[in-house]
């Protein structure tokens, strides 16, 4: 383990290329860069999302952490109402929770997602979030 204070050993800006969301898992244009690398289980990633872009419905075995950096984006849970996220928003999605996350129609969204690992797996991925449900907002 690092010493106290130690500043995790990152790799450097630019060695890591940014990656597209695939359309199996996302709706429309999402960026997805890796902002620090944790050890063992920790999973960590900063996502942007396009205006209109989100998640596909889905899990996390032992929940989730978004932590909301930029734009204003949209959060909906299962049975639930579509909640509205802006930047210095800490969201917590509990585990095996069925939600999505993503932009809202007109304005781009970036957070940092962080979860831990079960088994080597961080999310369980499910059918795309409809346009109606994307847009039942209140
Ligand atoms: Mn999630």
């Amino acid at each position: 383990p690092a010493p106290p204070g130690a500043v995790l050993n990152s790799p450097p800006p630019g060695s890591t290329p940014s990656a597209q969301g695939p359309a199996e898992y996302f709706t429309g244009r999402v960026r997805i860069d890796c902002p620090f690398c944790g050890s063992g289980n920790l999973s960590a990633a900063t996502v942007t999302f396009e205006p209109g872009a989100r998640t596909a419905w889905h899990t996390h075995p032992l929940g989730q952490t978004l932590l909301v950096t930029a734009g204003f984006g949209l959060v909906g849970r299962w049975g639930g109402e579509v909640q509205e996220i802006r930047p210095g928003d800490t969201v917590w999605i509990e585990p095996d929770e069925k939600h999505w996350h993503g932009a809202s129609p007109d304005c781009a969204m970036t957070h940092i997602a962080i979860c831990e690992m079960k088994d080597g797996k961080a999310v369980e991925w499910m059918e795309h979030v409809s346009d109606e449900d994307y847009r039942s907002t209140k």
